[in-house]
């Protein structure tokens, strides 16, 4: 498909190549929709196949930014970039360069850390732009966002509750949580906190390890997650893990967690979680907490504000589920739609209200 097509059937406004031959660096940023504020997306490194793929990807996970911010109530657009290439190319010039391209936008884009780069390289893009979110602390940025995303999840794991069960309470749950990294393990803490039951799968054995320590963790092998006997199941390590396979096994009423597109296909997976009468709590609008975190750092807003947000993700998720039992649609579509109503509302009260 040609590029001007791929914009138009996903709404895009505006993408942006970037190259410079002394540093090495070939990357795309992707402006999908600005209506609410500047677009906000990370900046991910990989090495692409092809450069169509590295479109593709950056087209798809800038619109994602866009229902994301909507949904959690930001004044933020959708927006994304890539960098092609592999950990290997990583330098400061590469970064000041592409610093200098981002600086280029005015601030219409602003990045933060994603797939394998971090606050180092946030801090060597910081240098040439402040349109740059996540560096360390020493340079105004706001941290690891971990501690928020895992209270935003938990907060929609208390809507999911409240919805399957009529109470949020955590108390007595079981809690199954796949991967038990920076959000698993902060999401395993408030659940034992509160008097729930953490149940936990990693490949990595010292994160189990210290988890059973931590929170007396019940620890489930292999692939049994799927099938863990449970009251929620939370995936917090990687995406695609709900699909045809996998929905046979699941027994736990609830799945809600932070890991990023946790269903293989949103369309077909959406409706199979229907057909099985498996509560679902989006991962976008579960897992906003970081995104909130970027935000309250933009805004200078002091520490605590973003947390404070984060448990905004249990109304959020709440409203999302009504919509969806409502409209007799998936949780998914109701989140996307809830999305593109604000914005359409947004836009309509500009041009109402804008002189011209
Ligand atoms: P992390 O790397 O700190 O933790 C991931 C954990 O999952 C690790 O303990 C790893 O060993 C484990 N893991 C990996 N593959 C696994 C598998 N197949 N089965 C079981 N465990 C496995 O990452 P993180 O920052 O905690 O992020 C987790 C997920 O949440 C990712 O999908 C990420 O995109 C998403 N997310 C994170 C944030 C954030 O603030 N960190 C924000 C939004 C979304």
């Amino acid at each position: 498909m040609q590029p001007f097509a791929e914009m138009a059937e996903l709404g895009h406004q505006q993408v942006l190549f970037c190259r410079d031959d002394r540093v090495g660096l070939r990357a795309i940023i992707a402006i999908h929709d600005t209506t609410l504020g500047p677009a906000l997306g990370g900046c991910r490194l990989w090495d692409y196949a092809s450069t169509q793929d590295a479109l593709r990807d950056v087209l798809r996970l800038s619109r994602g930014m866009t229902y994301k911010a909507a949904v959690a109530g930001l004044d933020l657009g959708g927006g994304k970039s890539v960098i092609i290439g592999d950990r290997g190319v990583k330098s400061e010039a590469l970064f000041r360069s592409f610093g200098r391209h981002i600086a280029s936008l005015g601030g219409r884009y602003i990045t933060a850390e994603d797939m394998n780069t971090n606050v180092q390289d946030m801090n060597w893009i910081r240098r040439e732009t402040s349109f740059v979110t996540g560096a360390s602390r020493f340079e105004g940025g706001s941290g690891d966002p971990s501690p928020v995303t895992a209270w935003g999840v938990f907060h929609g794991i208390r809507a999911c509750l409240e919805v399957v069960y009529g109470s949020a309470d955590v108390r007595g749950r079981s809690i199954a949580i796949q991967g038990v990294g920076n959000v698993g393990y902060n999401l395993a803490k408030y659940v034992h906190e509160r008097g729930g039951k953490v149940m936990v799968s990693d490949i990595n054995s010292h994160h189990i390890a210290r988890a059973v320590e931590e929170f007396d963790a019940e620890v489930i092998e292999g692939g049994d997650f799927y099938a863990a006997n449970c009251d929620v199941l939370a995936p917090c390590a990687v995406g695609g893990i709900i699909n045809e396979r996998t929905l046979p096994k699941v027994r736990a009423p609830i799945v809600c967690g932070g890991a990023n597109n946790i269903l293989e296909d949103e369309e077909r997976d959406g409706e199979l979680l229907v057909e099985r009468g498996i509560t679902y709590g989006p991962d976008y609008v579960v897992n906003a907490g970081g995104l909130m975190n970027v935000n309250a750092e933009l805004r200078g807003w002091p520490e605590g504000k973003a947390m404070e947000d984060a448990e905004g993700i249990f109304d959020t998720v709440k409203r999302v589920l009504h919509k969806a039992t409502a409209e007799g649609t998936t949780a998914v579509v109701a989140s996307n739609r809830l999305a593109m109503e604000r914005i359409e509302s947004v836009a309509r009260l500009r041009r109402l209200h804008v002189p011209g």
